[in-house]
């Protein structure tokens, strides 16, 4: 639906469109800015100035170049804000602090055993508590909130509406119990959508308009980031990518119904599954068996070997109806997986899509990208969430 703005709205919108500017490259001059945002320099002047004088903007002097008056960059300043993330999940919980420049000053990471929404809220206090004390208390008036991210699906007020890993928590406000054990202002989300949004801030994909991320998560988690926004969708999770049929001969998937899902395949819980069955790995908690895996891997362990040629099989099968609809500029992979497996997987993907077709245009590579943050994804793109939601050009976000 359109929406229009105001006078006051129209100022709060272009000092965004300034932002996120900022916020998708490295530093930049006020007429790169004017430019790219179709704003006229004096505007964007002005626009600057007061972003500089409130402390959201930096200048860094001026360029080096070979002749004329060299241009002033700018860039977000490092302190200017400053996110708290939390990733929570049946097993595990980790947290971030995040400042405006996409700097990590602290992390946590606490181990959970299926816990209940009051447990969960204590642990996201205690987490935002014991990072909040990092900060000094000047700064800890620039925290613009908290970002939590779930595995499950969760409406646009914070309700979980799904939780296949934890199904107590259906119904449950999570913003409300969370906003009021921290104090913060709580913006709770699908943690595959919240991994994007610090890839498409800070990460690998800031550079792509429109990507396709994909998250290891305990399963297989997957959201779309279009032209620089989260896309969410009407259920507040897109591409459930896990979800996608590769097998029609394959086993039911006890989480949707269908037949022969990705994530039997092509997840966390497959390769540890498949393992365990051989005896490969320890029983116990799925960081311990992480940790079994990647030395597995190392040691050239034919069984996580053959794991990664089935899954890249299935997996590029999903990427053939990702491709073949959406045409985005890159798809990312991070996640818990361990980073050597999850490179060899997304390398011998690519050579399986490529060996049985053609991109599009016919070129011989496809645009998968490695994510930088690991098993840390979901608690840095938590933090970013409450940044993005403070700083993005999207009217929706207008206070
Ligand atoms: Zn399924």
């Amino acid at each position: 639906m359109a929406r229009g703005t105001n006078l006051e709205q129209t100022r709060e919108f272009n000092r965004r469109v300034v932002l996120d500017v900022l916020r998708r490259t490295p530093y930049a001059s006020r007429t790169e800015i004017a430019q790219r945002t179709r704003l006229s320099l004096s505007a964007v002047s002005s626009l600057v100035d007061t972003l500089v004088r409130d402390g959201w903007v930096a200048p860094l002097g001026r360029r080096a170049t070979a002749r004329g008056q060299p241009p002033i960059d700018f860039a977000l300043a490092d302190r200017g804000a400053f996110g708290v993330g939390v990733a929570l999940d049946r097993d595990h919980a980790a947290a971030t602090l995040v400042d405006l420049s996409g700097r990590v000053l602290g992390e946590r990471h606490t181990t959970l055993d299926d816990p209940s929404t009051a447990e969960a809220t204590a642990c996201v206090a205690d987490l935002a508590h014991a990072l909040l004390q990092e900060l000094p208390p000047t700064d800890r008036r620039r925290v613009t909130g908290l970002g939590v991210g779930v595995p499950g699906i969760v409406d646009g007020l914070g309700r979980v509406l799904r939780m296949v890993r934890l199904p107590a928590w259906e119904g449950h406000d999570l913003v409300e119990a969370f906003g009021r054990a921290t104090g913060l202002a709580t913006v709770v989300t699908n943690d595959a959508i919240a991994a994007a949004v610090g890839e498409s801030s800070y990460g690998a994909a800031r550079a792509a308009d429109t990507f396709f991320y994909v998250l290891f998560a305990l399963g297989l988690g997957s959201s779309l980031v279009m032209q620089g926004h989260p896309y969410r969708g009407l259920w507040g999770v897109t591409g459930r990518l896990g979800h996608i049929p590769v097998d029609s001969s394959g086993p039911i998937c006890a989480a949707c119904g269908g037949r022969g899902c990705l994530s039997l395949y092509a997840s966390v819980e497959a390769l540890a599954d498949r393992l365990r069955a051989r005896g490969a790995v320890p029983d116990g908690s799925l960081a311990r068996q992480l940790a079994a895996i990647a030395t597995r891997f190392a040691a050239g362990e034919p069984v996580v070997d053959a794991w990664i040629d089935d899954a890249a099989r299935a997996l590029a099968r999903g990427l053939v109806v990702l491709e073949n609809l959406l045409d985005p500029d890159a798809f990312v992979f991070d996640g818990r997986m361990p980073r050597e497996v999850l490179s060899a997987l997304v390398r011998r993907t690519e050579e399986r899509y490529l060996a049985e077709r053609r991109t599009p245009t016919g070129e011989r590579r496809l645009r998968l990208l490695v994510g930088e943050r690991g098993r840390n994804a979901v608690a840095f793109g938590a933090a970013t969430v409450p940044l993005y939601t403070a700083t993005a050009a999207d009217l929706a976000l207008l206070p």
